[in-house]
Order: structure tokens, then C-alpha cells, then sequence
């Protein structure tokens, strides 16, 4: 590969970095191939980070926000009218892509003890944070469990966000996650806002198979089954 001044010999040479060609470089990789991926915007992620998938996702969550909110009048609770402060949306928007980036760059070069991890990296329900390694080829060891952690404090550091919140459990009531503190689940339980059915994330869940099948499951088959006994 040749550009300008600059020379570099490659086994493979991937033009465009966006989901099809980073994709493709990280799996020839992953083959033993040496790949250069090259993007003319120097940010891999093409139109699906920064413009389409990402962004698109997140500016949803607002609107099902706001239509959840109308939808509340008929449960007897009433909000004003949304004041949108677009500034403040676009740099949430941005924050989303921005995490999501970073999470992505860690997990290409997270590595246990040097050897490196398949790695990926996705943010569901704009609210989780999920980074899985492909233990066929590399475990997680203790220290690079730690990486992952300190890399997950400095985006909290970051962006001020909480993702080691334990404090709270999360819920998935009429598709949308809903954060109760520990300290409010018998009330919620009492006042019938969570029942045996009501969906939780269970986040005890330790696969990609669990994670697609068993993550949201109903409370009572759950961690959470303790609760109903308690009552
Ligand atoms: C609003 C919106 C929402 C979407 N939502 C979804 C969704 O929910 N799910 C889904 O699956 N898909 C979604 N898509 C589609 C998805 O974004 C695209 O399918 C995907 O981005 C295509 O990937 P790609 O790698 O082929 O191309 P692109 O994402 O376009 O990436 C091409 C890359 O090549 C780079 N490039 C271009 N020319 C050169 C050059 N000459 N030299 C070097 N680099 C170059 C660009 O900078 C870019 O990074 C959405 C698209 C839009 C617009």
C-alpha cells in the first residue's frame, strides 16, 4: 500500500471501515491475515455508528419516551408539554456513538496476558453496556478482567454515568427498562407494579446463548424469586 510519502506492506488491504469492511478485516485477522484497514474519515464505523444505526436507535428512545409519557395521561398521570433542548440531545446522541466507539476500540485491543481476545462490544436498550469474548479461542483472566473494568470506571468518569450500578434492578415493563432501587422492591411488589410475570433483566447471565435467550425472563424465574417468598 502506497499513500503519498507513506509505504506499508500488507497481506490485505481493506478499503472503508464501515460495518462491512471492519467486519471483514477483523475476521481476516482473526484468520492470521495482516490487515490494514484504511477509512478516509480516519474514524472507523461508517454510516451505521456515526449516522445511521446508532444515532437513529437512540433518537427513537427519545420519541417512544415522549409518546410513553402522552400514553401515561390515560393511567391517570399527566406530564407537560416536552421542552426538547436540542443541544443537549445531539450531545447525548453523540455521547451514545462515542461509548460506543470506545467500547469497540477497547475490545480490539483488550489481550490476556498478550494474547489477544475476540472481542465485542454493543450497547442494548440504550441502557446496558455488554462486552462478550469468545472463550473458544481466549479466556478473560483476572487481568484482563480489570482492564475492562478500568476502562469501564474512566467512561463513567467520562460521561458521568453509573454502568457498576448496583444499587438499582432493572425491568423491562412495556418495553422499556425501568430502574428500581433495591430499596423500593417490596413497595413495588405490595403496590402489584412488579408481579411474578413482570420481565427482569437478568443480569446474572454468563454467555451469548443466555444472554439472547434467558436475559429477559419473568421475575419469578429469576434471582429475583426470593422477593415473592419474602411476601
Ligand atoms: C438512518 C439509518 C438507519 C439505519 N439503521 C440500521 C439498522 O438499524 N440496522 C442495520 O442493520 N442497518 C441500518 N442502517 C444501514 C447501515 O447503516 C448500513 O447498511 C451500513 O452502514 C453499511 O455498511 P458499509 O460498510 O457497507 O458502508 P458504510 O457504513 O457506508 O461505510 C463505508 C465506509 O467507507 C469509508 N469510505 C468511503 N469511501 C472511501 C475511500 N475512498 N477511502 C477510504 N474509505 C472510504 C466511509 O468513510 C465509511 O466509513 C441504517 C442506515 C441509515 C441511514
Amino acid at each position: 500500500m502506497v499513500m503519498g510519502e507513506f509505504t506499508q506492506e500488507t497481506e490485505l488491504l481493506v478499503v472503508g471501515g464501515g460495518p462491512g469492511g471492519y467486519a471483514a478485516a477483523f475476521r481476516a485477522a482473526d484468520l492470521g491475515l495482516d490487515v490494514t484497514l484504511v477509512d478516509v474519515t480516519g474514524r472507523p464505523g461508517g454510516v451505521c455508528l456515526f449516522r445511521g444505526c446508532i444515532p437513529s436507535k437512540t433518537l427513537l428512545h427519545i420519541s417512544e419516551l415522549i409518546q410513553d409519557a402522552g400514553r401515561a395521561g390515560e393511567m391517570g398521570v399527566t406530564f407537560g408539554k416536552p421542552q426538547l433542548d436540542l443541544d443537549r440531545l445531539r450531545q447525548w446522541k453523540n455521547e451514545v456513538i462515542e461509548i460506543t466507539e470506545k467500547a469497540g476500540r477497547f475490545v480490539k485491543t483488550w489481550n490476556a496476558h498478550g494474547n489477544d481476545l475476540e472481542a465485542g462490544a454493543i450497547i442494548l436498550h440504550n441502557q446496558f453496556l455488554v462486552l462478550g469474548v469468545n472463550e473458544d479461542q481466549n479466556g478473560a483472566s483476572g487481568c484482563s478482567i480489570d482492564k475492562s473494568f478500568r476502562f469501564i470506571k474512566q467512561l463513567e468518569k467520562d460521561y458521568k454515568l453509573r454502568f457498576l450500578e448496583r444499587s438499582k434492578v432493572a425491568f423491562y415493563i412495556d418495553n422499556e427498562v425501568a430502574l428500581f432501587p433495591l430499596a423500593e422492591l417490596k413497595l413495588k411488589i405490595d403496590a402489584g407494579t412488579i408481579t411474578k410475570d413482570t420481565l427482569i433483566f437478568n443480569n446474572l447471565v454468563d454467555n451469548k446463548g443466555d444472554l439472547e435467550d434467558k436475559w429477559i425472563i419473568p421475575a419469578n424465574d429469576s434471582w429475583f424469586k426470593k422477593y415473592f417468598l419474602a411476601n
